[in-house]
């Protein structure tokens, strides 16, 4: 069986069509696999529930998850791993920018013995060019700054096997930003590419505040270098103070003092500039390994096991 997982937040207009959509492929799919469409209602404050519970009353594969308010879409997607039993799962967007027809070649790949499908857009038709340069920003940011890159154009819309699906719910963070979470659990993963539609209905449900808090979320929980940075520009400043103090200290020496007081106050505020820097960063450094011990991530993640003797 494999679980598709959708996240909604007042989507009481897309509900109906998402489902007309997807009802014929996942009839489709039927003689090889059972799929059931669990909704995580996100906290929505128009119909939504009302129509996915009217949906469900006529069919048996849809389930209903209702959260107690507005916790976002990283928080909703993990409501849904961690509620999903299929022996894989599907993350897909209600206004099907992740159009249904894909969810059989990702099928296909899973069965075929693949762990993690990814689904790369090939164009990003739907979003305006302010938001596909800012999404460029952000990845080249993020790839540079984190030891586990993420690929690019590539969302939530992916298949993880069940075995997949354990890892990521190992991970013990509590502020989650799920694609920095995909790529940190490994596993190879296959890939597939489709075209991604503008939205069906409506407009994102992503503010700008959102992304950028998501921005922010994701480059700070996947790297530590923003903070350990300082004992090195610490050490730099503290080394150009020391020649810069050594340079004032013989002129002053030899020229004698044009200012009284100069000299031993240019030193005394260089010195202790470069101090306090280094000092941060020092304190950057065990922070840092704080964070990554307070995470409670596993040590590490194991892909296969042969037992001695097995065949
Ligand atoms: N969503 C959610 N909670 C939120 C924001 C969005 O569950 O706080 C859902 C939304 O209903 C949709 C999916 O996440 O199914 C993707 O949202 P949207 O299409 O607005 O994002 P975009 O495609 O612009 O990234
Ligand atoms: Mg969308």
């Amino acid at each position: 069986m494999v679980t598709l997982i959708v996240p909604v937040y007042n989507e009481e207009r897309s509900v109906d069509r998402f489902l007309d959509a997807i009802t014929p492929v996942l009839a489709a799919l039927r003689p090889r696999v059972r799929v059931e469409i669990l909704f995580v209602n996100d906290g929505s404050r128009d119909g939504t529930e009302r129509i996915i519970l009217a949906a469900a009353a006529t069919c048996d594969d849809i389930a209903l998850i209702n959260l107690s308010r507005n916790f976002g879409k990283e928080a909703a997607l993990f409501a849904g791993l961690n509620h999903a039993t299929g022996d894989a799962v599907i993350p897909l967007d209600v206004d099907l920018q992740d159009p249904p027809h894909v969810i059989a070649d990702l099928i296909d790949r899973w069965q075929g013995g693949a762990r993690v499908v990814n689904a790369r857009r090939r164009s990003r038709d739907g979003d305006g060019p302010l938001r596909a340069m800012t999404a460029r920003a952000f990845y080249r940011v993020f790839n540079a700054l984190s030891d586990h890159p993420m690929p690019a154009d590539v969302g939530d819309f992916r298949l993880f096997d069940r075995e997949v699906v354990e890892a990521i719910r190992q991970l013990g963070e509590r502020s989650r930003c799920n694609k920095a979470l995909f790529s940190w659990v490994g596993f190879e993963a296959e890939e597939i590419t489709y075209d991604r539609p503008a939205r069906a209905e409506g407009t994102t449900r992503w503010s700008w505040w959102k992304l950028w808090k998501l921005a922010l979320d994701s480059i700070f929980a996947s790297s530590t270098l923003p903070l350990r940075i300082w004992t090195y520009v610490g050490v730099a400043i503290a080394l150009a103070a020391l020649c810069y103090s050594a340079f004032i200290f013989a002129h002053t020496l030899i020229f004698g003092a044009d200012v009284p007081g100069y000299a031993s106050t240019v030193i005394l505020i260089l010195v202790f500039g470069g101090m306090n820097v280094f000092a941060l960063g020092i304190i950057g450094e065990y922070v840092g390994r704080i964070y990554t011990e307070v995470r409670q991530r596993p040590l590490y993640i194991v892909r296969s096991h042969r037992h001695a003797g097995e065949p």
